[in-house]
């Protein structure tokens, strides 16, 4: 087996792991200096991060016992492994998709079953029947926007995985914010599933990919499930803390979201113009293919490091064939990508 990794080079422009290109506001930084000289060091944290999923549930509106909060979404998803996989049981992905999916399902022991999207990238609903059908998943993962593609999923299909299958459905909305759909609806109020569970991160719309800081909503009976098989004492109290901080500042998360939205249409734009095949995007990246302008994606991805610019190369992933993703990056840095793909397609 492999280890996971995101190849990374020392680049100017760097805008191949989707975080965000601005850091958090800088009253964000003072407001949690100020709070974290009060940590009692030699205490453990509040194990159960109350005070964090209390302010995480106020903002999505659901209760507190419904958050399961961790170090990163691939906590999150780790811990949805230990609990609902394991050995004898089996995981469902949608590919091409996040690879940690697979990663995380064969180290907790769970046999994989890689269904496929369609030649948009999206799940058809006969696909996603027949797995269920055939393989009878216990878990099954989606991704709304779908990370490397940036297409959402259908409620539809999500509504149909509830119904039918008898394991849980995962999605991850690790962009959601920058998306016009968002299951976490499906989770409140008196009509809520039990079988759902929606993943959001840190990493990228709220700027703190450096904090490794994620969470999930789900049922509330499966909170003490997730308890179960996470590491005593996982979240520290330095983290806790930064989390709450960071969600005073809803406003300005919602701003870089409106203006990283902005430079999405117009890097999509160009890219067509280009004459190149793109995805249209919900998600802070841009996957676009090459072969429209009679180039692979190796040699134009090349192209780009040449002239100091970092994008992801999906050009050899299954299904994903000379295919490039770009992270929206500043108005400045994308201007410097564009421009050197310009170069690099004459
Ligand atoms: C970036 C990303 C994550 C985030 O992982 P963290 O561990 O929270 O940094 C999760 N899922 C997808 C699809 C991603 O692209």
């Amino acid at each position: 087996m492999e280890g996971y990794h995101s190849p990374q080079l020392d680049v100017e422009v760097r805008l191949n792991t989707n975080e965000a290109p601005f850091p958090p506001p800088e009253e964000f930084v003072s407001a949690f200096l100020e709070e974290v000289r009060r940590v009692e060091w030699h205490r453990y944290p509040d194990r159960l991060a109350q005070s964090l999923r209390e302010d995480i549930a106020a903002i999505h509106e659901v209760e507190p016992q419904q958050v399961f909060v961790a170090n990163g979404s691939n906590e999150v998803l780790q811990t949805i492994c230990l609990t609902f996989g394991g050995s004898g049981r089996t995981v469902a992905t949608f590919e091409p998709t996040y690879a940690m999916y697979q990663q995380i399902a064969r180290t907790t022991q769970c046999k994989v079953i890689e269904a496929v999207r369609d030649s948009q990238y999206r799940v058809a609903l006969s696909e996603m029947k027949k797995v269920v059908a055939l393989e009878r998943p216990n878990i099954i993962f989606l991704c709304s926007p779908n990370n490397p593609t940036g297409t959402p999923e259908s409620l539809e299909v999500i509504e149909a995985a509830l119904k039918i299958s008898d394991g849980v459905v995962v999605v991850d909305e690790a962009y959601g914010q920058f998306a016009d759909f968002t299951a976490l609806d499906l989770l409140r109020g008196g009509e809520a599933v039990d079988s759902l569970i929606v993943t959001r991160t840190f990493s990228k719309t709220w700027s703190m990919a450096g904090a490794r800081l994620g969470y999930c909503v789900a049922p509330a009976w499966m909170l003490p499930e997730f308890e179960k098989v996470v590491l005593p004492y996982h979240l520290d109290s330095v983290k806790q803390i930064a989390g709450r901080v960071a969600l005073r500042f809803h406003d300005e998360m919602e701003q870089r979201v409106t203006q990283l939205g902005a430079e999405r249409d117009r890097i999509t734009e160009a890219l067509t113009l280009m004459g190149l095949e793109v995805w249209p995007s919900q998600a802070n990246f841009i996957m676009f293919r090459t072969t429209p302008c009679s180039m692979g994606g190796d040699y134009v991805w090349q192209r780009l490091v040449d002239q100091s610019v970092l994008i992801r190369n999906c050009s050899n992933w299954p299904g994903l064939s000379d295919c490039l993703r770009v992270t929206l990056g500043t108005e400045y840095e994308n201007n410097i990508f564009l421009g050197a793909l310009k170069e690099a397609l004459a």
